[in-house]
Order: C-alpha cells, then sequence, then structure tokens
C-alpha cells in the first residue's frame, strides 16, 4: 500500500514526507519541478535515511499518471501540486485555473480508473475570503474569494464535495491551512521562494540575512491591536503532522463525510509586528521596517478555529512562534541561496 504525494517536492510536501517516513507510511513522489528541485528530495531522503521513489510529472498529464497508477498499487492521495501565487494568479488566472483545476480534475479522473478513493486536499482559509468574525470556523461562508488562486481552492473543494455526493465510497479530506511558516528542525529543508517573496516569514527572514534592506508593513490602520494585519501563522511541521492525521482518519472506520473539512491553524492570532519581534529575539538580528499603504485584497484579520480537528483527527498544532521563528532562521541563515547552493551535512 503506498500513497502517492502529488507537489511532495515543494515547501508543505517535503516536510510532509518526514511525517509520512516517521509514522510508517511508504509513499512515492509526483511533481513537475516547476516550483522545487529535487535537492529537497535528496535531503528528505537524508533526513529519513531512505531512498524516495520519485516520478516526475505533470498533474495535466494524463498517460503519465496512468504510467504512474499503473506502476503502483497506490491507495489514496495527498494532492499538493498547485500554483500559490496570489498576485500571479490576478494577472494569469487561466494558468491557474488550468494548473489547479484542470491538474485536480485529471488527477480525479485517473484516481477513478483507477479505482483509488482516497483523497486528501491542500486548501486554503483564502476559500473564507473576508470573514465576518474570528476565529473561523469550518461552517463560515466560502466562496466569497478576492483572488484567482483562491477561486481556484474553492472550485476543487465543490468538485470534490460532488464526487462525494455521485459516489458515495469515495472519501475526500480537505485541509484549509491558515499561514505555513518555519521550516524543519534540521535547518536542511524550508520554504525557498523564487525571486522577491510576497509571503511575510521568508521576507523577514530575507532582511534579517541581509539580502533585502527592510520589510514594507503593509498597513499600519488596521482594527486590530497595534494596527497591523493578524494572521495565524501555523509551524509546517505541525502541518506535516496534520496529514498523517488525516491519512489515519481516511483509512479508519471513523470517517464520516459530514466530519472531513478541517481548518489547520494554531487558533492564535499574531500581528505583523508580533512577528518581526519574534523573529528578531530568535534571529538576534534587527528587522528593519517601514509603515507603508495595506495590500489590496488584504483582509484585517484571520485567524482558526480549529478545535473539529482536534476532535476528530485529534490533531492539534504543539509549536510557538518563537520556535517557527528559530526554525525558519535556521534554515535561512543556513541557506541563503535556499536549494540553489550545495550543502554540507557534516555541518549538522
Ligand atoms: P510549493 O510551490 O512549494 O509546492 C507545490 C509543489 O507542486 C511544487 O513542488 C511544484 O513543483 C508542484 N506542482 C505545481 N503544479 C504542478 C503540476 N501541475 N503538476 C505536478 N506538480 C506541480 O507550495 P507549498 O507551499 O508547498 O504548497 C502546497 C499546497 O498547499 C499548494 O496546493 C498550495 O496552494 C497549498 N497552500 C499553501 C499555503 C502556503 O502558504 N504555503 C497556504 C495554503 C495552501
Ligand atoms: N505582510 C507585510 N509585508 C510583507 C508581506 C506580508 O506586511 O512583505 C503582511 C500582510 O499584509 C499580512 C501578513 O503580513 O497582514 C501575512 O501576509 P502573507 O502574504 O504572508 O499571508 P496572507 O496575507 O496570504 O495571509
Amino acid at each position: 500500500m503506498k500513497f502517492l504525494i502529488t507537489g511532495g517536492a515543494g515547501y508543505i510536501g517535503s516536510h510532509t514526507l518526514i511525517a509520512l517516513s516517521e509514522a510508517g507510511y511508504d509513499f512515492v513522489v509526483y511533481d513537475n519541478l516547476c516550483n522545487s528541485s529535487q535537492e529537497s528530495l535528496k535531503r528528505v531522503s537524508k533526513i529519513i535515511n531512505k531512498d524516495i521513489e520519485f516520478e516526475e510529472g505533470d498533474t495535466r498529464d494524463k498517460e503519465r499518471l496512468q504510467e504512474v497508477f499503473a506502476k503502483y498499487d497506490i491507495n489514496a492521495v495527498i494532492h499538493f501540486a498547485g500554483l500559490k501565487a496570489v498576485g500571479e494568479s490576478v494577472e494569469q488566472p487561466l494558468k491557474y485555473y488550468d494548473n489547479n483545476v484542470n491538474g485536480t480534475l485529471v488527477l480525479l479522473d485517473v484516481m477513478q480508473e483507477f479505482k483509488c478513493k482516497k483523497i486528501v486536499f491542500s486548501s486554503s482559509a483564502t476559500v473564507y475570503g473576508d470573514p465576518s468574525s474570528t476565529p473561523i470556523e469550518e461552517n463560515f461562508p466560502v466562496g466569497a474569494t478576492t483572488n484567482p488562486y483562491g477561486t481556484s481552492k474553492y472550485m476543487i473543494e465543490r468538485i470534490l464535495e460532488d464526487i462525494v455526493i455521485s459516489d458515495s465510497s469515495f472519501q475526500a479530506i480537505i485541509l484549509r491551512y491558515f499561514n505555513p511558516v518555519g521550516a524543519h528542525e534540521s535547518g536542511t529543508i524550508g520554504e525557498d521562494p523564487n525571486g522577491i517573496p510576497n509571503n511575510l516569514m521568508p521576507f523577514i527572514s530575507q532582511v534579517a540575512v541581509g539580502k533585502r534592506e527592510f520589510l514594507s508593513v503593509f498597513g499600519g490602520d488596521y482594527d486590530t491591536e497595534d494596527g497591523t494585519g493578524v494572521r495565524d501563522y501555523i509551524h509546517v511541521v505541525d502541518l506535516a503532522d496534520a496529514h498523517v492525521k488525516a491519512l489515519n482518519y481516511i483509512n479508519s472506520n471513523k470517517y464520516e463525510t459530514k466530519n472531513s473539512t478541517f481548518n489547520i491553524g494554531t487558533g492564535i492570532g499574531c500581528s505583523v509586528l508580533d512577528m518581526v519581534k519574534a523573529f528578531e529575539k530568535a534571529s538576534g538580528k534587527k528587522v528593519p521596517y517601514k509603515i507603508v499603504q495595506r495590500r489590496a485584497g488584504d483582509i484585517a484579520k484571520c485567524f482558526a478555529d480549529s478545535s473539529l480537528a482536534k476532535e476528530v483527527l485529534g490533531w492539534s498544532a504543539s509549536k510557538t512562534i518563537e520556535d517557527m521563528c528559530i526554525d525558519s532562521w535556521r534554515w535561512q541563515s543556513n541557506n541563503p541561496d535556499g536549494y540553489s547552493q550545495s550543502f554540507n551535512f557534516k555541518n549538522i
């Protein structure tokens, strides 16, 4: 029995491979490497002390997927593969709908053909749009998304719901991630954004390591404690663990369709300035910042009620903001140029 991990060479996927291996699960990675490199898999392989089975391919490539499903006995899929840059999705919506939605349709089609009926899907808190209150519960309205990336996630959620309605033996779990940050404690794998980072944590890390001069804080006039945006940052290692818990649940007789969508966050709201302070403490470096205009499409506050995941999956986050900053800093300072530089494993 094997799990297919689409997008497994990426940031969250690579961390999840470690959690799966620790749980004794067997997997094969399927990735087209459009936003990652095989270097991440090499490093995971060192951490878990095991070779990783890797099949290069695109989720939109039906024949390639058929080959992979024919080669392995795949019991379930964790579907990370997708494009995730919000700004790019506004500029190139078709690219996002094609890659994310069409890629998922082709994957689901091949899964049906090979009678593989279990999937764990990477969704996002972005499906809630601008929530009327916080903390956000799973039954809050979804769909009022503010960009094509978020809409692609919402569409895939709807597609999965419809498949479950059409086939009661099909099981889907939707994990709505809040803001994944941090890195594996080894400091050898982490988030490696292309070009200028869009997200807060990689930007702060690059300022601290001296690659960028200062952080632009997008808005100081929100209705929050210090006027800056509040988010629910979740350590990627905790997030990885949520996937193991999701697989345990989907493979148990406790699985119920009515309990199959989960918020994955800490439940703690942290402002941009809170994060700057925590990062300065963890790294011992100054993070100069300037408060600038709000970023279009941003919301004031977003944090999760994750009690359903605790109750049903037995999952909850255990790592603090301090852990997230310490681990991000270890990754960033050991690998200022991400995966493009080779890493000396003798140093760990
Ligand atoms: P990532 O870009 O690091 O990983 C995605 C991986 O998918 C990459 O290795 C990429 O090469 C691969 N990929 C993309 N399109 C593909 C395709 N058509 N066929 C095969 N492989 C393809 O991103 P991540 O941060 O690890 O995110 C993983 C998933 O979680 C994504 O679906 C993302 O939308 C979702 N998510 C991420 C965040 C976040 O902030 N990182 C938040 C919420 C949801
Ligand atoms: N943010 C910021 N400067 C940056 C990047 C982000 O002030 O360079 C803020 C952003 O306005 C939001 C928070 O940090 O309040 C988290 O942003 P991110 O893009 O990481 O996540 P998202 O907005 O998608 O939740």
